[in-house]
């Protein structure tokens, strides 16, 4: 069998969790398996490297930003490399421009367009295993790109989509996808099998078990996903195409993602165009905007409100500036100080009443509501960032989602 395994920051964090997966790596080996291994950088260490630009810059070069970050999984693939040949498995690291991962330009956030396989078949070929960093690629000119935060899972799918693969195992410190954060709420339940619809859901709205890009990847090629923890050994969760084993529940799941931040631009003069020349000119520099709410208008002037991702929200601000003063608006303002609280099932299409049953179990503790935002299978609400974990207890346990025993501790 041809494996991609993909160990996340945790579970390489220092040389002897490195040494663990290592053995885990071998006794896949050790059954006559390809395998192709995809590391992150040491938890923590991206953040580091981010600091140390943002230290001399607040909007440091995005070029320079990729070529700073992607070392992180440059040092992880080299020191597992070192560790398997040191236990007498033949392997060799293959960085992104050596195996020829390539992207688009958009530096930080670069998409994959294509794989090339050649050099990692010539060295599956010689006996060796492969270990490839996780998140980065090359630019058709050759410069170093990433794939944005959380993006070694989908160099692992997209590197098991194009090699075809036959299995694809994302190796992290759960063991598996729960209804919710297991580590915010101690009565989430793992769930068996979730649906590529569900889990992209889910991973939009903030559970970052898999990073969005992975799951569409895996939907498009229909590759399915193993996640499993690289501490224990057993089942995790597998994440595929809808059938009729899936548990049919009114809510999935619950998300909660602190990383957005909210921008508002007061009293802008209400007219034509003036919405088309707020969001153009964060979209031509590559800035995803999520929830947007406008005012009713005032005496012709309104108020715009916008949630971007908190690594974006500077920029987004300083162009924010830029576009106010064109357009004559009063001020604007940046809040980072928020959480994004969303339900999520396939099962709310055919139910009443679930928006208002959420709406009330955050009355119920007092949560304020700042913006709202829904779809056919989702609700999101914007509240304050302290009541973020707080929230999805309340929802979790209101939805009647709470496992009946509490988990233990692992
Ligand atoms: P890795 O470094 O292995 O990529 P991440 O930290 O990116 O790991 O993702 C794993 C984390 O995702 C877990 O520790 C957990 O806190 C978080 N998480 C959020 N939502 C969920 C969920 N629904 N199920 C499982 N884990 C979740
Ligand atoms: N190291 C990168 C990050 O922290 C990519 C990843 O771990 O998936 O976002
Ligand atoms: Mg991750």
């Amino acid at each position: 069998m041809l494996i991609v395994q993909k160990y996340g920051g945790t579970s390489v964090a220092n040389t002897e969790r490195i040494s663990n997966v290592a053995k885990r790596v071998a006794s896949y080996r050790d059954k006559g398996n390809d395998v192709i291994v995809v590391v992150s950088a040491m938890a923590g260490e991206t953040d580091r490297l981010l600091n140390l630009a943002y230290s001399i810059n607040k909007l440091p070069d995005e070029r320079e930003v990729d070529v700073l970050i992607s070392t992180g999984e440059q040092v992880t693939s080299a020191l597992l490399a070192i560790t398997l040949k040191t236990m007498g498995y033949d392997a060799i690291s293959l960085l992104g421009f050596q195996v020829k991962i390539i992207t688009d330009s958009s530096y930080t956030k670069a998409r994959i367009s294509r794989i090339e396989s050649e050099n990692i078949f010539a060295e599956l070929k010689k006996g060796k295993v492969v270990v490839v960093p996780g998140f980065q690629g090359i630019d058709e000119q050759g410069n170093i790109t990433t794939l944005g935060r959380g993006g070694s899972d989908t160099s692992a799918v997209a590197l098991a989509a194009a090699l075809k693969a036959d299995m694809c195992e994302i190796y992290t410190d759960v063991d598996g996808v729960y209804t919710t954060d297991p580590n915010i709420c101690e009565k989430a339940r793992k769930i068996e099998r979730i649906s590529y619809e569900e889990m992209l859901e889910m991973a939009s709205l903030g559970a970052k078990v898999l990073q969005i890009r992975s799951v569409e990847f895996a939907m498009r090629y229909n590759v399915p996903i193993h996640v499993k923890s690289s501490f224990t050994y057993g089942d995790g969760t597998i994440v595929c195409k809808e059938d009729s084993s899936m548990e049919q529940m009114k809510i999935t799941g619950i998300t909660y993602n602190k990383n957005e931040a909210k921008i508002t631009i007061n009293r802008v003069p209400d007219r034509p165009g003036t919405a088309s020349q707020v969001f153009s000119a964060l979209s031509d520099e590559n800035i995803v905007v999520d929830i947007i709410v406008q005012n009713v208008s005032k005496d012709n002037y309104t108020d715009i409100t916008f949630t971007v991702a908190k690594a974006d929200a500077r920029k987004a601000y300083s162009i924010m500036e830029e576009v106010a003063k064109k357009l004559g608006a009063e001020k604007v303002i940046l809040d980072e100080n928020i959480a994004k609280v969303s339900i999520v099932g396939l099962g709310m299409r055919s139910h009443a009443g679930v928006a208002s049953k959420m709406f009330s179990i955050l009355a119920k503790e007092g949560i304020n509501i700042e913006a709202i935002t829904t779809s056919e299978i989702k609700i999101s609400c914007v509240i304050e960032a302290k009541y973020g974990e707080l929230a999805v207890r309340a929802l979790h346990s209101g939805f009647g989602l709470d496992a009946e025993e509490v988990r233990e501790e692992k």
